[in-house]
């Protein structure tokens, strides 16, 4: 097979696009494609700074480099979850790719500060995913303020956003369906924008950038998404899109062009106050990420006291 571009012997063929490329021109392809997907959108316009949040992942890594080589000022930010070896991996991997390229990165460590996803999910008993959630959308939103950025760019990828909106139609969920975009613009003056630039670029198209790139990633999923229900909508997507290539993005792009607007009257208002602990914006006394770190430490208080009475108890 050649080349759509240049004719030279290809390496991958993309079945969505109908379309086959060697290693530079798909480099090439790839970078168009975000680029295209950013201008016409105006996903940067009046940023002078974005934080990419690098999870260590293909995705994000390969946002990152896109980004950069567009010529972008950006600033890489990690936040350590504390899952055991796949959170030290994801670190490592990060900081490696960021101290290659002299990338400005910054980390912050959840076990630092208590509250590593597997404590908050035994202090709270919520799902991992929705406490790992929460400290994200915290982190996120904080450093961007600090670090003087005026965009939050995320690696959410065209199968991420197609499982994401299968999900909420199965399900009806208005609310979730009219945030469904690829920008979300900031409800709140100590807020900035949140953007994906790769959201209409498949996991396929991604991985293959970050191969043929030389970007070392963590291919391990994290061990909580074992059994995630965006994994079967996924599968079954993938089914779909095997069957009917270019499926996932028609279903994304449609639904964008022609959908999302039928429910933007869902659209949530802004936060009404400040948090009392930490100053962001929050809904109530105090933000969900705060209300998670206290029930930590009461989860935390109330063990002490348990063994502290333990202790007495055989003492006496
Ligand atoms: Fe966090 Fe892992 Fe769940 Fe992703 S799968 S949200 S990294 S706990």
């Amino acid at each position: 097979m050649k080349c759509t571009r240049c004719r030279e012997p290809a390496e991958i063929h993309l079945r969505a696009h109908n379309s086959a490329f060697c290693r530079e021109c798909f480099v090439f392809f790839f970078r168009r494609r975000v680029q295209k997907a950013v201008e016409r959108t105006g996903m940067f316009e009046g940023c002078s700074r974005i934080l990419v949040a690098v999870s260590g992942g293909k995705d994000s890594l390969a946002l990152w480099d896109v980004l950069a080589e567009a010529g972008h000022t950006t600033v890489g930010y990690h936040l350590a979850l504390g899952i055991g070896s796949y959170s030290d991996h994801s670190l490592e991997t990060t900081r490696r790719f960021a101290s290659e390229r002299g990338f400005e990165l910054h980390v912050d460590s959840l076990a630092e500060e208590g509250l590593a996803v597997p404590d908050m999910m035994r202090a709270t008993r919520r799902p991992a995913c929705a406490a790992c959630g929460t400290a994200k959308r915290h982190h996120f939103d904080t450093a961007a303020l600090h670090l003087g950025c005026d965009a939050i760019a995320t690696g959410h990828n065209l199968d991420d956003e197609a499982a994401r909106l299968l999900g909420n139609v199965l399900h009806w969920q208005m609310d979730h369906l009219a945030r469904q975009r690829p920008i979300m613009q900031p409800t709140h003056e100590k807020f900035v924008r949140k953007v994906k630039p790769l959201y209409l670029t498949s996991e396929l198209e991604t991985a293959t950038y970050a191969f043929m790139r030389g970007i070392d990633y963590v291919v391990d999923e994290c061990p909580n998404a074992v059994g995630a229900t965006q994994l079967t909508y996924k599968a079954m997507l993938d089914r779909l899109e095997s069957a009917s290539p270019g499926t996932k993005l028609s279903f994304v792009r449609d639904f964008l062009e022609r959908g999302v607007d039928a429910f933007a009257a869902r659209e949530g208002g802004s936060a009404g106050t400040s948090c009392q602990q930490c100053g962001m914006p929050s809904y109530g006394l105090l933000c969900s990420f705060c209300s998670l770190r206290e029930a930590v430490a009461r989860k935390a208080a109330s063990a002490a006291a348990t063994s502290a009475g333990t202790a007495r108890a055989h003492d006496s």
